[in-house]
């Protein structure tokens, strides 16, 4: 049974009539086992105007114990019959607290499309393995407990020794920044001066054809092609409003 399940107009004055029969009325006993979770389930079947329900309602004091209680209640809503495992609960009249947990749990349900009932073992999402928020604030350095004979032998350099002030350490890092993938986004790359230009052509002239040249013709300024042309053409339509076109422009 659940908020779809289709059931009869279940008044708080049915289950009382019922009760009165035996001289009994509802007390807080089952609507405790209600509120607190003692039920584990109802089923719900109709047949010829009959609902026959069948439910499982925990003991109070033992847990591990459960009861089954069944009830029939007729299409106007009126209990008809009920028995349950307990007990007290012989039928066709049961009126011990299991009985009356369930008609609780009817009435609610009939109410408010409601039900309250034992929670299974995956309902609540799962929590343990996500991090829990931190709400304390770190220590700050200068409440460190550092007595000022310890704070002058502190090693904040986190190099080894052995690699402190090393021969051409300054050669080695400056090679390292200048050949990094992202050499010219680098910060650190802005405390180098450019490459002499003049000085690199002359250096590297174990190549082909001159660095310069090399440069000017894979940019399609010294030659070009009547392919790369019309390729230019297309690619840089509308003029000022292309940025394409400022670049080709630029050359
Ligand atoms: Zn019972």
């Amino acid at each position: 049974m659940n908020t779809e399940t289709e059931f009869v107009d279940f008044k708080m004055g049915a289950v009382e009539t019922y009760l009165e029969q035996m001289d009994k009325s509802l007390d807080c006993d089952a609507t405790n086992l209600y509120k607190e979770k003692f039920l584990k389930y109802i089923c719900l079947a109709t047949e010829n105007n009959i609902f026959y329900v069948k439910s499982e309602c925990r003991a109070q004091m033992k847990k591990s114990v459960t009861y089954n209680v069944e009830e029939s209640i007729d299409c106007d809503g009126s209990i008809f019959e009920s028995q349950c495992e307990c007990s007290a609960g012989m039928g066709p009249n049961a009126h011990c607290k299991h009985v009356c947990c369930v008609l609780i749990a009817l009435y609610y349900c009939s109410s408010n499309g409601e039900i309250v009932t034992e929670e299974t073992c995956t309902q609540r999402l799962q929590t343990f393995h996500k991090s829990k928020r931190f709400k304390g604030s770190p220590i700050k350095a200068c409440d460190l407990l550092i007595s000022a004979a310890r704070a002058s032998n502190v090693n904040f350099d986190p190099r080894q020794r052995a690699t402190h002030n090393t021969s051409n350490y300054q050669d080695y890092f400056r090679n390292i920044c200048l050949n990094h993938k992202y050499d010219s986004t680098l910060p650190i790359v802005q405390l180098y001066p450019p490459a002499q230009i003049y000085g690199a052509v002359t250096d590297h002239d174990y190549f082909e054809f001159h660095t310069e040249d090399k440069w000017l013709s894979e940019n399609c300024i010294s030659t070009i092609t009547d392919e790369e042309i019309s390729k230019i053409e297309s690619f840089t339509s509308g003029q000022a409003k292309n940025s394409r076109w400022k670049e080709e422009r630029c050359k």
